[in-house]
C-alpha cells in the first residue's frame, strides 16, 4: 500500500504538473521560515540585507571570500532555482518549478550576499578539503553542487479531487545525498540551503553557513564516508546543521543510527583536518561548542566523553523537553557525534597527515564489511570503535599513547590491548 502511494503520487505529479519529479530519500530538516534570497551578480542587495550581512561577518570573522579558485572535487554548480519537496510516506517527491541556473565562471568583484560570492567561498573550502585526499591514493567520484535553492516543503492533504497544500520553506541547513536520481544526471549532490528567519530569528547569529570553511568540507566528509562504507543501506542523507530536534531522533537507536552518528563524526573529523585551526565555530551561537573538535564539553558543561551513563542517553532517549539549541542532546546524531568526532581526533592527532588519513579510510572501509543492520546497536559501536583503536594502533607502530587516549575518551569500551 505504502509503495502504491508513492507510485500514485509520482504519476499524479509526472502527468498533473508535466514536471520532473523524483523521490528524495530519507531527509529530516526540521529548520523552516522566510529564506534570506540570494541575488544574482547583476541584481542588487537591498542594503539592509547588505548591512546585515555585513554586520555578521564583522561580528563573528566568517567571512565569504570573492577570491576566484577551482576544485576537481565538483563537477557542475547550480544556483538557486525553484523546487516543490512534496512529503511522501518514507521522504519527498521533488518537482521543479523553475530552473536553477548553472554557475560557469568566478566573478572576482562578485557582490557580498550573491549567489557568485557564496559559490566562491564554498569552493574554497572544497580546495583545502581535495589537498587533505591528496595525501592519499583515493579518488572520489566528482559531486554537484545545489547553492541556495528556494525548496517548498508541501504536506499535500487530499479531499475528493481537491489537494490542500500546506507549503513551508527549508532553510539553514545543509545536507549531502547519495541516492541515484533516475532521470536526473547527478548521483552525488550537496545542497546548501538559504540562510532564513525562523520563529527564533536568523540562527547561528546570522552567519551563513558557506561562509564557515568546515562546513563544505563537513558536507564532502559524508561523500567520502559514503564511498568508503559502501553499504548504501546504512549510509542515508542527512541535515547537518539542524538548530531544532526531529521527533524521529528521539527513538531508540539501532544500527543505521549509529553508523550515522559515526558518518556525522568522521565528516566533523574531516571538516577538522581540512581546516585546520582552532575554533572553526567561533562566535555562531548553537555551534561554538558543541561541534567545536577542540572543546572538551559542550556548551551546559556535559563533557566529551563516551561514558556508560552517555552511551545510555543516545540508545534509549527520554528527552521529553527542549529548552535551547545550547543543551547537549544525547541521542541527536549530531552531539552524540560530536563526542565520538573528539575521541577519533584525539586519536590519530599525534600521527603524520599521511597515516591519520589512511588509518581514518581504511577504517571505514572495515566498518562497512563489518556493522550490518541487524545488529544491536551498542554491539556496532564496539565493533566500530575496536576497529578504529585497530587501524591507529598499527599505523602509530604500537604506540602505547594511542591506547591510554581511546580509553580516556571512549571509556564505556576501555581496553587493554595495549598491555
Ligand atoms: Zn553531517
Amino acid at each position: 500500500m505504502r509503495k502504491l502511494y508513492v507510485v500514485l503520487s509520482l504519476v499524479f505529479l509526472l502527468f498533473s504538473c508535466a514536471k520532473e519529479a523524483q523521490e528524495v530519500n530519507y531527509i529530516t530538516i526540521s529548520s523552516k521560515g522566510d529564506p534570506i534570497e540570494l541575488k544574482h551578480d547583476e541584481e542588487i542587495l537591498s542594503s539592509a540585507d547588505r548591512d546585515n550581512v555585513r554586520m555578521a561577518e564583522s561580528i563573528f570573522g566568517h567571512k565569504g571570500s570573492s577570491k576566484c579558485a577551482s576544485t576537481s572535487l565538483v563537477s557542475h554548480i547550480f544556483q538557486g532555482g525553484e523546487f516543490d519537496w512534496i512529503k511522501v510516506e518514507r521522504g519527498y517527491m521533488e518537482t521543479v518549478q523553475s530552473s536553477p541556473r548553472e554557475y560557469l565562471f568566478c566573478n572576482p568583484n562578485s557582490i557580498l550576499g550573491s549567489f557568485n560570492h557564496a559559490t566562491t567561498s564554498i569552493i574554497q573550502s572544497l580546495k583545502e578539503t581535495e589537498n587533505l585526499i591528496s595525501y592519499t591514493d583515493y579518488i572520489f567520484p566528482k559531486i554537484e553542487l545545489r547553492v541556495a535553492p528556494l525548496i517548498s516543503e508541501v504536506q499535500r492533504r487530499q479531499s475528493g479531487n481537491t489537494y490542500y497544500d500546506k507549503r513551508e520553506f527549508l532553510v539553514n541547513n545543509a545536507f549531502y545525498t547519495n541516492y541515484p536520481m533516475t532521470n536526473r544526471k547527478h548521483k552525488y549532490l550537496m545542497t546548501f540551503l538559504p540562510q532564513g528567519k525562523t520563529a527564533f530569528g536568523v540562527p547561528f547569529s546570522g552567519v551563513m553557513l558557506w561562509n564557515i570553511p568546515f562546513v563544505p568540507s563537513h558536507e564532502y566528509g559524508h561523500h567520502i564516508f559514503s564511498q568508503l562504507f559502501k553499504n548504501e543501506s546504512l549510509v542515508k542523507g542527512h541535515a547537518c546543521f539542524n538548530t531544532v530536534i526531529a521527533e524521529e531522533e528521539l527513538k531508540p537507536a539501532d544500527s543505521a543510527k549509529v553508523v550515522r552518528s559515526l558518518n556525522e563524526a568522521f565528516a566533523d573529523v574531516i571538516g577538522q583536518l581540512s581546516h585546520n585551526k582552532k575554533e572553526n565555530f567561533k562566535g555562531v551561537n548553537c555551534f561554538e561548542k558543541i561541534r567545536d573538535i577542540h572543546s572538551s564539553s559542550y556548551a551546559d558543561g556535559e563533557q566529551k566523553k563516551l561514558t556508560s551513563r552517555f552511551l545510555q542517553k543516545f540508545l534509549n532517549p527520554s528527552y521529553k523537553v527542549y529548552t535551547s539549541c545550547n543543551q547537549t542532546l544525547h541521542p541527536r546524531i549530531h552531539h552524540f557525534g560530536a563526542t565520538l568526532a573528539r575521541g577519533i581526533y584525539k586519536l590519530i592527532e599525534h600521527l603524520p597527515i599521511e597515516q591519520k588519513m589512511e588509518a581514518l579510510f581504511s577504517w571505514v572501509e572495515q566498518m562497512g564489511k563489518a556493522i550490518q543492520a541487524h545488529h544491536p546497536p551498542k554491539y556496532s559501536l564496539k565493533v566500530a570503535l575496536e576497529l578504529l583503536l585497530d587501524n591507529v594502533y598499527d599505523k602509530s607502530n604500537m604506540d602505547k599513547r594511542v591506547c591510554a587516549q581511546f580509553n580516556k575518551y571512549f571509556p564505556v569500551f576501555a581496553t587493554n590491548k595495549c598491555l
